[in-house]
């Protein structure tokens, strides 16, 4: 049983030095419990929080335990009455071939549904994110623009198309042409901005000729700079996550910018609102899975993953994933199925 584990904590940005390979031998089951094999695990902006002792809304990975993660697995064998060899389920067993569970916190997946791994992406906890963080906190209306970050990736991707379903004017914004090119091609947005190119914020501005009424916050940094200045009189802003300081060791150089978010959130009564999906959303999960499940059989919202193969390079793709080098929801294939 290969887990990788929390080796150090990173200072900066994770290397692979902060993770170790460890082989362990595939744990015994008893009455009342399944072994879990793994075959798709997710990997996860938040987890680079978990690798930090820093103060947070969930407990940090101890250093030596194996990291925390999604999982979609199947049953390798089973000692409990509700689940069969070969069922197929979604899990939290972490960064490791198999796991014992007593079936708690496990829910059943039908491959003649959906395909298994969406339950990481599109129809799982990213998916929910945007789902929630647009609709209850964004609340757009039709005509109105919405702008969202890291555009092509799990969350970002299902913004902007919930966002246009709604009747809005979509902008995204992402690293690279070809990612640009997604966003438009692939996923409908009306445009889409490189946060790279020299004259970012002047095409983001040249983007939204009528200012913008929902960002969904998900970078922070250079890309909510660029923001700032165009959001409309009574805008709204979901922070659901500042991707782009999550390595950061202290805040960053120049001028306290703080007077200028405060009273831009003043003078214009913008609403900006953090949250965490499941410690506030969780109830509205099944909300969530039938409307996100209808429009995925209308084929009305697109998907894109990104698979990374064997357990062993996980690491070296979560590195990655702080660095913008996915494209779409980002997932090891940990065994074959
Ligand atoms: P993505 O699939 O979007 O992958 C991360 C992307 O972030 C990268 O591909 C890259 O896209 C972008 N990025 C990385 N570093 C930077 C940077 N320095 N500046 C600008 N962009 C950067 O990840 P997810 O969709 O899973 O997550 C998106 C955000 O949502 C994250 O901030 C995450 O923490 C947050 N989140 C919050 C939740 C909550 O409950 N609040 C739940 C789930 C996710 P590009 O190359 O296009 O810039």
């Amino acid at each position: 049983n290969r887990q990788i584990q929390l080796a150090s904590r990173p200072v900066g940005a994770p290397t692979l030095a902060n993770f170790h390979l460890a082989n362990t031998s595939v744990p015994n089951i008893g009455p009342g419990q399944l072994l879990l094999r793994t075959v798709f695990l997710s990997l996860d902006p938040y987890m680079r929080g978990r690798m930090s002792d820093a103060a947070s809304y969930a407990a940090a990975v101890a250093v030596g335990a194996t990291m925390v993660g999604g999982t979609v697995c199947r049953v390798a064998s089973s000692q409990h009455a509700g689940f069969s060899e070969g069922d197929w389920v979604l899990a939290y067993t972490g960064w490791q071939d198999y796991a014992v569970s007593d079936g708690s916190g496990l829910t059943k997946l039908d491959p003649a549904v959906a395909a298994p791994s969406l339950a990481l992406g599109v129809l799982g906890m990213p998916g929910f994110t945007a789902y929630m963080g647009l609709l209850d906190i964004g609340a757009p209306k039709a005509g109105e623009t919405v702008v969202v970050a890291a555009a092509t990736g799990a969350v970002g991707s299902v913004v902007g198309q919930i966002a246009k379903l709604k009747g809005c004017r979509v902008v995204g914004i992402a690293g690279g042409a070809s990612k640009c090119n997604a966003a438009v091609e692939e996923f409908g947005f009306d445009a889409c901005i490189d946060h790279q190119s020299p004259d970012f914020a002047a095409r983001l501005a040249a983007a939204c000729p009528q200012g913008i009424d929902v960002y969904f916050e998900n970078v922070g940094g250079k890309v909510f700079d660029a923001v700032l200045p165009l959001l409309n009189t009574s805008a709204r802003v979901p922070v659901c996550g500042l991707i782009a300081n999550y390595n950061a060791t202290q805040l960053p150089d120049g001028p306290d910018r703080s007077p200028l978010l405060m009273r831009t959130l003043l003078t214009k009564r913008i609403r900006m609102q953090g949250f965490i999906i499941f410690d506030d959303y969780g109830h509205r999960y099944p909300e969530f899975a039938k409307e996100m499940g209808q429009w995925l059989a209308q084929g009305k919202i697109k998907f894109r993953e990104d698979f990374v193969d064997g357990l062993e390079n996980a690491p070296q793709a979560f590195i990655g994933l702080l660095e913008g080098k996915n494209f779409g929801k980002l997932i090891v294939r940990v065994a074959k199925d």
